[in-house]
């Protein structure tokens, strides 16, 4: 399977058939992903190759050694060798392809910030018929000013 970042620059190609994959939802991933969690794979090195773009990944790393990697074009997070470990952390919203995941295990949970409440939860396979505007209204109907 094929991967990319969101410009296309820096892409991977994975020699796996599925994924097992894990969320961590410590703060530095919520900080990394934007979002409440990393969800990610752990692919040994021989199974992973980059393709292209790899003179475009920005690099930065806190003290304690945990490491962000960027398309310094987009901003996507992109795949990262982990410290001293013959694997590749890879971020599975990169892939291009419907994936066959297997989730193994949610870490920090107990540092999940954002609680989500599901209850009357609108799901809808593609974005809204009522289009953009529709989507707005709903979603700042709630912040009226008093
Ligand atoms: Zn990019
Ligand atoms: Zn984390």
């Amino acid at each position: 399977m094929k991967g990319q970042c969101l410009c296309g620059s820096i892409s991977f190609h994975l020699s796996i058939k599925q994924l097992d994959v894990y969320q961590c939802f410590c703060s530095l991933c919520q900080k990394q992903s934007g979002t409440q969690s990393n969800f990610a794979a752990i692919i040994p090195e021989g199974n992973f190759t980059f393709l292209s773009g790899e003179a475009s990944i920005g690099h930065w790393t806190k003290e304690s050694g945990f490491t962000s990697q960027f398309c310094m074009h987009c901003g996507s997070p992109v795949p990262n060798r982990l410290r001293g470990k013959p694997y590749y952390w890879v971020p599975v919203g990169l892939i291009d392809t419907g994936v066959n995941a297997n989730v193994v295990s949610h870490i920090y949970k107990g540092s999940q910030r954002a609680i989500t409440n599901l209850d009357g939860v609108e799901v809808l396979d593609e974005f809204p018929d009522g289009g953009i505007d529709e989507h707005i209204a709903k979603l700042s109907r709630s912040y009226v000013s008093d």
